[in-house]
C-alpha cells in the first residue's frame, strides 16, 4: 500500500484530490477524516497541514505527498521531487511599502524583512549578498510593515492583489513554485511500483490537458499541406467523405502551438473543425 499526503484543506486541495480522482482513483472523503484508503488503487491517502508534509514523507508516516515547491525547499527535508504538477502556481517574492524608493536590492541592506520563508529568504539574500534582518512569523505577513514589526516582506503572491490592498508593492521574485510530487528515498519494492502506476496515469492526465483533438474537412488537394502543420502522435488520420474530392482529418494538437495551427488550416480551405478535449493521452 503506498501512502500520499495531501493538505487537508487550502489552495492545494481541491486539485490534488481532483488529480487522484482523474487517474481514476475513487476516495469517499465525505467526513473529512485524517485518512482513508481508495477503493479501487493500493493507496491510502493521509489529509495534513501542507507544512507538515515534508517532515512526513523524510519519516516514512507517508511514501509520497503532494506540496508547493516553496514549502519543499523551505523545509529542506532529504525528500525527492518527483514531478512538478503544475498547479499551486505562485511565487515568493519581496515587496517594499509603495512610498519607499526601490531601484535595486542593494536597497534591501539593513532593513528587517518578515517572512514564514526564513530559510529560503536566508539563502536569496546571502547569494545576493546583502544583509538584512530577517523577522520569522507563522502568518499574516503582509500586515508586518504597516504594524511597524518590519520594514519589508517576502511572501507567496499570484495576482498581487493582496500586496496592492496593503500598500505594498513587489519587486523581487525570490522562487517561482507549483505543487509538485514530493517522495521519500527508501520506498520498498512494492511501493515503488505502485507509484510507477501512479506516475503512468499523471503523466496520462497531463499530456491529454496540454492537447486537443482535433478534427476537419479539408479538399483532397490541400491534404499533403494539411498534414504537414498538424503533427499528432503520428501522422494524421484521413478518412474519405461521401462528397468527391474532400476528405475528413483527424489529429493531436499540442495546446501550445493550438492557435498557430488553427489559422494555417483556415488558410489551407480547412471547413467545419471541431476542436474536443482529451480525457486521458497514453503516448
Ligand atoms: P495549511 O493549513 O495546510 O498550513 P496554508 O495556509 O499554509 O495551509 P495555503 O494558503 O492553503 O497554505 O497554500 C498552500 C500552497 O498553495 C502554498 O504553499 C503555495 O505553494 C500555493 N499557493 C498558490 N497560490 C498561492 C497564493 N496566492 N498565496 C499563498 N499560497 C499559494
Ligand atoms: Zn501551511
Amino acid at each position: 500500500m503506498l501512502k500520499i499526503a495531501i493538505q487537508k484543506s487550502g489552495r492545494l486541495y481541491e486539485e490534488s484530490v481532483k488529480l487522484l480522482k482523474e487517474c481514476g482513483i475513487q476516495l469517499n472523503n465525505g467526513n473529512k477524516q485524517l485518512k482513508t484508503v481508495a477503493e479501487n488503487f493500493p493507496i491510502e491517502i493521509f489529509f495534513l497541514r501542507d507544512d507538515d508534509i515534508p517532515q512526513y514523507v523524510y519519516d516514512s508516516v507517508a511514501d509520497i505527498g503532494i506540496v508547493g515547491e516553496n514549502v519543499l525547499l523551505e523545509k529542506n527535508k532529504e525528500i525527492d521531487l518527483i514531478y512538478k504538477l503544475g498547479f499551486g502556481k505562485c511565487r515568493l517574492s519581496l515587496a517594499v511599502p509603495k512610498s519607499m524608493k526601490y531601484e535595486s536590492l542593494k536597497d534591501i541592506n539593513g532593513l528587517k524583512i518578515a517572512t514564514t520563508y526564513a530559510h529560503i529568504t536566508q539563502a536569496f539574500l546571502k547569494e545576493n549578498d546583502i544583509q538584512a534582518e530577517i523577522h520569522e512569523i507563522s502568518g499574516s505577513v503582509e500586515i508586518a510593515p504597516g504594524i511597524g514589526l518590519a520594514d519589508v516582506i517576502c511572501d507567496l503572491v499570484s495576482s498581487g492583489s493582496t500586496l496592492f490592498t496593503n500598500n505594498l508593492k513587489e519587486v523581487e521574485v525570490v522562487l517561482k513554485s507549483e505543487a509538485v510530487l514530493v517522495g521519500n528515498k527508501k520506498m520498498s519494492e512494492e511501493n515503488k511500483q505502485i507509484l510507477q502506476k501512479l506516475l503512468m496515469r499523471i503523466n496520462a492526465v497531463k499530456t491529454a490537458k496540454n492537447n486537443k483533438y482535433i478534427l476537419l474537412n479539408a479538399p483532397n488537394h490541400q491534404l499533403e499541406n494539411i498534414a504537414a502543420v498538424l503533427p499528432g502522435s503520428k501522422s494524421p488520420t484521413i478518412v474519405p467523405l461521401a462528397e468527391e474530392g474532400w476528405s475528413s482529418v483527424q489529429s493531436v494538437v499540442n495546446e501550445n502551438d493550438f492557435w498557430e495551427v488553427i489559422e494555417k488550416l483556415k488558410e489551407l480551405e480547412a471547413e467545419g473543425i471541431l476542436v474536443i478535449p482529451i480525457e486521458k493521452m497514453i503516448v
